[in-house]
C-alpha cells in the first residue's frame, strides 16, 4: 500500500507520489529566531522530522529545506507593529544577529536532544534577499503588485481576478472583511487584505537593505517562497507547517507563487501538510497565560507546572503518541505518561535482544509488521503504530521465557521491525549511554546476590538489595524460576 498523506489544499488523504521520482523536495517553515524554542517548534521539527525519516526509509532521495526567519516577521499579522527580532535586539541590548545566532543555536541544541535531523539546506532569510527582490520584481512585472512611498503590496483584488485567494484556508475575503474592525486606518495599503512584499525602512531601521524601491526589508511571506523555489524550484512536492501558518502565511506564500510564476506554479507545493498545535491542560499555549513551556524547561524540570525534569525521549515519545493532525495536550501527567510508556518499550527491546531462537514459530510476525507499516502509510499514524508494539511488549518476555517460540527468520524479522521502526523511522534512541554496558552488570550482579540471599532465607538482605534497586530506579520481576528486571522512571 503506497503511503497517503492529508493534503489541507485538497481536504483529503491522497496517495504521495513524488514529481520527479525518485526526487522529493520537502521545504518547512522553520523558527523565527528571536526566543527559546518552546513545545510548539519541538512538535513542529518532530513531526516533520518523521515525516522526512520515513521518506528516505522508502527510497526516496529527499531535499529537505527548513529555514530560519531572521528579519521580517513582524508582531502584527497585517503588517503592523516591531519585527520580532529586532524587539528582542533593543530588549537585550545586542546587536539583531546576535539575536538570530544566539537563538538559532539553541533551537539547534534543543532540536539535536529530541534527536530530530538537520535539514539538507537550512537557509536564512536575511542570507537570500536577491533572490526575494527579483521575485518581487517579477510580480510587480506580472501586474500584481504595486509600489506606494517604497513598500511593495500584493493587490489581492487583482489577484483574484486570475486566481483564487482563500483556497487553502478556506477563508473568504468578504466574510474576512465583514469581521475585520473597519476599512479606514490602513494606510496606504489598497485593500485592507493586500499584503506587504516590501517594506520601506525608516532610516534608523537596524536591518535594511537597497531595492529598486528604496532601502527596506522583506515581507515574512515573500521569504518563504523565494528560498523554497531557489532551493526546490515550482512546484515542489511537500510544503509543510504548523495549523497556525495556514492563513496569512502559506495563503499568501501561494498567491506569491502564483503572481510570479503564473499557473504553472500550481499552488507552489503538490501537497500542503499541517501539524496540530500543543495546548497546554486544555488551554492555548501562551506568554501571557503562563504557560508558554520552552524545551529546555521540559528537560529540567524547571516550570511551575513541571514536576520534574524529563529525558528528550519522553518529550518525543509523547508528540509521538498523538497523531500529528490532532491537538496535543501538555501536562505534566501526560509527559510522565510518555516517559513511562519509552520506558516500557525499550525494556521490552532489551528482552528481545536476548531471545532465543527455536526451530519453528507459534507466533505470527509478518502480519504484525504489515500492520505497522499500514498505519505509518495511513497518514503517518504514528499513535496506531506504537499501539502496535505495545500490544506486543507484552509478548515479548513470553518469547524471553519460550512460553512462545520463534523461528530463526521470524526472530530476525521481529528485531528488524523494532530497529526499523523505532529508531530508523520515529527517531527514538534506546536506553543507552557510556554508561549503560557497565551499568546493567552491576545491576545484573545485584539481581543475583538477591536471589543468592533469598535461597539461603536471608530475607533481610533481599529485601534491603531490592530496595536499593528501587530507589535507583530498577524494578524487579519475580518469576518461580527466576528474577527479571527492568528500567523503571528514575533511572
Ligand atoms: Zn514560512
Amino acid at each position: 500500500m503506497p503511503l497517503t498523506l492529508y493534503n489541507t489544499l485538497t481536504r483529503q488523504k491522497e496517495p504521495f507520489a513524488p514529481l520527479n521520482p525518485p526526487y522529493v523536495g520537502m521545504y518547512v517553515c522553520g523558527p523565527t529566531v528571536y526566543g527559546d524554542p518552546h513545545l510548539g517548534h519541538a512538535r513542529a521539527a518532530i513531526t516533520f522530522d518523521v515525516l522526512y525519516r520515513y521518506l528516505r526509509y522508502l527510497g526516496y532521495r529527499v531535499r529537505y529545506v527548513r529555514n530560519i526567519t531572521d528579519v521580517g516577521h513582524l508582531e502584527g499579522d497585517t503588517d503592523e507593529g516591531e519585527d520580532k527580532i529586532l524587539k528582542r535586539a533593543r530588549l537585550e541590548r545586542i546587536e539583531p544577529i546576535e539575536v538570530a545566532q544566539k537563538y538559532t543555536a539553541l533551537y539547534h541544541k534543543a532540536m539535536d536532544a529530541l534527536n530530530v535531523l538537520r535539514p539538507s539546506i537550512e537557509p536564512t532569510a536575511t542570507g537570500h534577499i536577491p533572490q526575494q527582490i527579483a521575485m518581487i520584481q517579477r510580480i510587480l512585472e506580472q501586474g500584481y503588485a504595486y509600489v506606494v512611498n517604497g513598500s511593495v503590496y500584493l493587490d489581492v483584488e487583482k489577484y483574484r481576478q486570475d486566481y483564487p485567494y482563500g483556497i487553502l484556508s478556506g477563508r473568504n475575503i468578504e466574510e474576512l472583511l465583514a469581521g475585520s474592525r473597519e476599512l479606514e486606518g490602513q494606510g496606504e495599503k489598497k485593500h485592507p487584505w493586500d499584503f506587504a512584499l516590501w517594506k520601506r525602512a525608516e532610516p534608523t531601521h537596524l536591518m535594511q537593505w537597497d531595492s529598486p524601491w528604496g532601502r527596506g526589508y522583506p515581507g515574512w511571506h515573500i521569504e518563504c517562497s523565494a528560498m523554497s523555489i531557489h532551493y526546490l524550484g515550482v512546484p515542489f512536492d511537500i510544503h509543510g507547517g504548523g495549523l497556525d501558518l495556514i492563513f496569512p502565511h502559506h495563503e499568501a506564500e501561494i498567491a506569491q507563487a502564483h503572481a510570479c510564476f503564473g499557473k504553472e506554479a500550481h499552488y507552489q507545493a503538490r501537497f500542503w501538510i499541517h501539524n496540530n498545535l500543543v495546548t497546554i491542560e486544555g488551554q492555548k499555549m501562551s506568554k501571557s497565560l503562563g504557560n508558554y513551556i520552552t524545551v529546555e524547561e521540559v528537560f529540567t524540570g524547571s516550570h511551575p507546572r513541571l514536576v520534574q525534569g524529563y529525558p528528550p525521549m519522553a518529550l518525543r515519545f509523547l508528540v509521538l503518541q498523538a497523531h500529528y493532525r490532532s491537538t496535543l495536550d501538555f501536562s505534566n501527567e501526560a509527559l510522565r505518561g510518555a516517559y513511562r510508556a519509552y520506558l516500557r518499550l525499550m525494556n521490552a527491546y532489551h528482552r528481545l535482544l536476548q531471545v532465543r531462537p527455536h526451530a519453528y514459530s507459534t507466533y505470527m510476525v509478518s502480519s504484525w509488521r504489515e500492520r505497522v507499516f499500514a498505519a505509518l502509510d495511513d497518514d503517518l499514524n504514528t499513535a496506531a503504530a506504537l499501539a502496535l508494539f505495545f500490544q506486543q511488549a507484552d509478548d515479548i518476555i513470553k518469547l524471553y521465557r519460550g512460553e512462545l517460540l520463534l523461528s530463526q527468520v521470524d526472530l530476525e524479522l521481529l528485531l528488524k521491525t523494532w530497529q526499523e521502526v523505532l529508531f530508523e523511522i520515529l527517531g527514538l534512541l534506546p536506553l543507552q549511554s557510556v554508561e549503560w554496558e557497565r551499568w546493567q552488570r552491576l545491576v545484573q550482579l545485584t539481581v543475583r546476590l538477591r536471589q543468592q540471599a533469598r535461597a539461603e532465607k536471608n530475607f533481610a538482605l533481599a529485601d534491603c538489595l531490592r530496595d536499593e534497586l528501587q530507589r535507583v530506579g530498577v524494578k524487579l520481576l519475580d518469576f518461580p524460576d527466576e528474577t527479571l528486571w527492568e528500567v523503571g522512571e528514575r533511572a
